[in-house]
């Protein structure tokens, strides 16, 4: 059975997107089964791999709203071993939607239940909030990963986020878990950067990952070339981050199994 992996942060900007598509790719070199749902309606995950979106039929919310499958929904991507729930702009008008049905919250829980079997990591890219989509992708999940840029409010916005993973965990998904904090756009020749990684260690050290994520140029371009940082720049430092950052997620799998 696969594991469901929200990437969350109701900051913008702070490289969940990035994350979910360069982690995915990564994890693909290594020949996991991968697949991206796109819950994000500005669509950057749908669009950063080279989909274009005005094309497209089905989308996440063709499945939330029950008009198909949720196998029938799944695309192709340029990325071996990478397939795709896009987003189109349909989604936009979906929070609005659920907010009025009876377990609103669970919904996508239900209806992506029959894919965890055909792969090993089912990466769910959320929007930048802390609403109804975020909350019904952090229900469906088995855990919470968190791309954190290295800036001055990142331990304000991050309380608030695990605020809601307590508040999930207690009344929708008693069994999620915190995958793991990565920083990203990390600058070591900054004295924020060194210091914001401090700080948030002092409250968050087993969660954090190793890798640091650095600010790269060759990351920010990838998505326009509709590519994986892997594909894009194999040789890259944003590309080595992205597969070290992989390494370390299976890692930490093989080391919860064998606790349990
Ligand atoms: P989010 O999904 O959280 O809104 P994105 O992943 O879209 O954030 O990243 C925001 C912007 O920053 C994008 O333009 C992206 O290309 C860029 N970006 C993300 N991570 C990096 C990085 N490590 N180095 C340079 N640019 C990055
Ligand atoms: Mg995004």
């Amino acid at each position: 059975m696969g594991k469901i992996i929200a990437v969350a942060n109701q900051k913008g900007g702070v490289g969940k997107t990035t994350t979910a598509i360069n982690l995915a790719a990564a994890l693909a070199e290594m020949q996991y089964k991968i697949l991206i749902i796109d819950l994000d309606p500005q669509g950057n995950a749908t669009s950063g791999l080279g989909i274009e979106r005005s094309r497209l039929k089905r989308c996440i919310y063709s499945v939330i709203s029950g008009e198909v499958e949720s196998e029938e929904a799944v695309i192709n991507t340029s990325i071996p071993g990478v397939r795709l729930i896009p987003s189109t702009m349909g989604l936009a008008g979906a929070e609005v939607e659920m907010a009025g049905q009876e377990g609103r919250e669970k919904i996508l829980k239900h209806k992506i239940s029959p894919l965890v079997f055909a792969y090993d990591y089912i990466f769910i890219d959320c929007p930048p909030s802390l609403g109804l989509l975020t909350l019904n992708a952090l229900t469906a999940s088995h855990s919470v990963l968190i791309p954190l840029q290295c800036e001055y409010y990142a331990l304000e916005g991050l309380s608030q986020l695990i605020n809601t993973v307590n508040l999930v965990k207690k009344r929708f998904n008693p069994e999620l878990q915190i995958e793991g904090i990565v920083f990203t756009m990390f600058d070591g020749r900054t004295n924020l950067s060194i210091q914001v990684v401090d700080e948030v260690k002092k409250h968050f050290r087993k969660e954090i990952y190793r890798t640091l994520i650095p600010r790269n140029i060759r990351l920010s371009e990838a998505p326009s070339h509709g590519k994986p940082i892997t594909l894009y720049d194999p040789r890259s430092r944003g590309a080595e981050a992205y597969r070290e950052l992989a390494r370390e997620v299976v890692e930490r799998e093989k080391e919860r199994k064998r606790i349990r």
